[in-house]
């Protein structure tokens, strides 16, 4: 494309299609990404011998725009993760007017809170999120309770999330918090105990990371028996999560392309 001067014309606008996007190049990578990660699931439930839809895909779409989701919507990929607040927000309402735009062909998608939660964006994040994957603290529990019964809305899923390598800062609670985290959520009927989550910690092995996990699940299972998903398993670690019983993953790259800088 070359601004020529043989046209006196002005450069014709792109006609966006009702989804948000600008040409077919995009959805094409997106089938085509998905594919691949339908099929890496597929040979990892295989190998595990479980059934691919005991796996749950979440497209985590964080940095790319709301475009993407509605067409990884009409691919069928309902479960869509978000882990900043402020991005999300925005995000949810750019698809629910482009989904109005496409006239009800496209099932509305769930939002899944998969990142840190700050106490303060609890009454944000409880207008949206059909689930937070990253509740690891009893401040926390009261907060969304309180703000999903203000909302006036269906009870919020909620996954504990599992600290696998002891460092805070990354988020989660200990095996020993787990259990009374449990017991507060489920105290409160706004809330509904889902299972748990976590992110394998970098440069380990992580299946030995995921079986931890599978291990603190049975644990909390002996006493909530309802609360069995465990959301792990990311682009680069989904086979891994899989072979220790994942029922949720969480694939951003794989899916989306590599993001910038900021998120990792
Ligand atoms: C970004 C993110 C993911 C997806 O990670 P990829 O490596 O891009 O697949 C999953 N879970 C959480 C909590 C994330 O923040």
């Amino acid at each position: 494309m070359s601004l020529t001067s043989s046209s006196p014309e002005p450069h014709p606008v792109p006609v966006p299609d009702p989804t948000g996007s600008t040409d077919g190049h995009r959805r094409a990578e997106l089938v085509s990404s998905l594919a691949g990660v339908r099929r890496r699931i597929a040979d990892a439930c295989a190998a595990a011998g479980r059934a691919s839809r005991s796996v749950t895909l979440i497209a985590v779409t964080k940095t790319y725009p709301a475009s993407d989701v509605v067409t990884l919507a009409g691919l069928g990929v309902l479960d869509i993760g978000e882990s900043r607040d402020q991005e999300a927000i925005a995000k949810v309402s750019d698809v629910a007017r482009l989904l109005g735009l496409v006239g009800g062909d496209v099932p509305a998608p769930r939002w899944h809170f998969v990142g840190r939660l700050q106490s303060r964006k609890s009454r944000s994040v409880a207008g949206y999120a059909h689930a937070v994957h990253s509740l690891d603290r009893i401040e926390l529990v009261d907060r969304l309770a309180t703000e999903v019964a203000r909302a006036e809305r269906d009870p919020l899923e909620v996954y504990l999330q599992v600290s696998l390598d002891g460092d805070p800062d990354r988020g989660g609670v200990t095996v020993e918090q787990l259990l009374p985290l449990a017991d507060a959520v489920e105290e409160r009927a706004e809330l509904l105990l889902r299972g748990v989550m976590a992110v394998a910690p970098l440069g380990a092995d992580p299946d030995a990371a995921f079986a931890d996990l599978a291990a603190a699940s049975s644990r909390l299972r002996a006493e909530h028996p309802q609360a069995t998903a465990i959301s792990a398993g990311m682009s680069n670690d989904l086979e891994a999560a899989i072979r220790q019983g994942s029922t949720h993953v969480r694939v951003g790259t794989a899916l989306l392309g590599r993001r910038g800088p900021v998120f990792g």
